[in-house]
């Protein structure tokens, strides 16, 4: 349960007590271009790359608009349906873009669709209409991609500053950042390593859980075509090997990810770790609300904290039936806590 009376400082033990630090100083004070609603989320991104923290900037009438087809995600193939669905009944394959893909799966995308009350579907003979229930708004302006590398060493420098050259490339975010861990240096570090010239770097203060931005980022160009690099030789005989990436493919992703982000926040760590262990608490110091283990005695790590794990030991059954007061023991009550406060921070959907 939330432990505001242990409010002891929850130290930053590993790079995902950092992710999480992270996720809640953007959701604070995440300063957006104009007036757009934040929305923040963790380990988001394609294929080929997932970002650490993902800050997106919302329209907050079209995040209204949002929430009303509810708080799970579309994919891409449903989001296909959704935003060419038309007005006025008529039959699927006239009101919707040849997919590039057979229509089969198209029409498995329509039934989900109508199942989620998304959208409206009747049978003319053998012919599937549909119908819009409501537009999908337009409801994304910016995605931020941030890095997070607390422990930012000359190795870990080197691996990163390449990772940091394919998103500028490709363009598929709108800001790319680093963050580490502020260490007080008259200069830090992290401005004398080989970053690209167009990413940002957040020096975050872990005890205040305050972050600064000490080099500005270059806004990229996510509505023109990117460069996929696949392969960079570390010698400088040879050319780099790359691909040029479809503005059409982009903006499909784009609206991907931030579905994907909408509907999981950054909060959604308790699905895969084990709230239920009689371990786990959550606990709250001035700088956000951790998970904390109290056999460990520190923020557990996602890919510790598992069914796995040699010190797990299920909540006693008494927790979840008589003579406690939460229904599901405190476990269940973690998780309704955590998607309370993923909710509030999507206007429109209903707690
Ligand atoms: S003991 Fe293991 S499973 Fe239980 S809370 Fe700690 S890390 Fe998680």
């Amino acid at each position: 349960m939330l432990s505001t009376a242990e409010a002891l400082p929850v130290s930053v033990t590993s790079e995902f007590a950092f992710e999480l630090q992270v996720c809640q100083w953007a959701e604070r004070a995440w300063v957006p271009a104009d007036d757009s609603a934040v929305l923040v989320a963790r380990q988001l991104g394609t294929k080929h790359r997932r970002w650490d923290t993902v800050v997106l900037e919302c329209d907050p009438d079209g995040l209204r608009e949002r929430a009303k087809l509810g708080a799970e995600s579309f994919d891409s193939d449903l989001l296909h349906v959704l935003r060419n669905a038309p007005a006025d009944w008529t039959y699927y394959r006239d009101a919707l873009p040849d997919p590039g893909y057979p229509w089969r799966y198209v029409r498995e995308s329509i039934h989900e669709a109508a199942d989620r009350d998304a959208l409206d579907t009747r049978k003319r003979g053998n012919r599937i209409q549909i119908r819009r229930v409501r537009p999908y708004p337009d409801w994304l302006r910016r995605i931020v991609a941030i890095e997070n590398k607390p422990d930012l060493t000359a190795s870990a420098a080197r691996d990163l500053a390449p990772q940091l050259e394919r998103d500028v490339a490709l363009s598929l975010a709108d800001e790319v950042w680093v963050a580490t861990a502020a260490t007080g240096e008259r200069v830090e570090p992290v401005l004398l390593t080989d970053m690209p010239a167009a990413a940002g770097v957040l020096t975050v203060d872990a005890d205040r859980g305050t972050a600064e931005d000490v080099w500005q980022p270059r806004s990229l160009s996510v509505a023109d075509p990117g460069t996929r690099i696949l392969d960079r030789p570390d010698d400088d005989h040879s050319a780099a090997r790359f691909e040029y990436v479809d503005p059409d493919w982009k903006r499909e992703r784009r609206l991907a990810i931030a579905e994907r982000a909408y509907e999981r926040g950054w909060r959604a760590y308790a699905d895969t770790m084990r709230p239920d262990c009689r371990h786990f608490q959550l606990r709250a110091d001035e700088t956000g609300v951790y998970p904390y283990c109290a056999a460990k005695e520190r923020v557990p790590t996602a890919a510790e904290c598992r069914g796995a794990c040699p010190s797990y030991e299920p909540e006693p059954p008494i927790w979840r039936s008589k003579g406690w007061p939460l229904d599901g023991g405190p476990g269940g009550a973690i998780r309704r806590l955590l998607d309370r406060r993923r909710r509030r921070q999507r206007p429109g959907l209903s707690e």
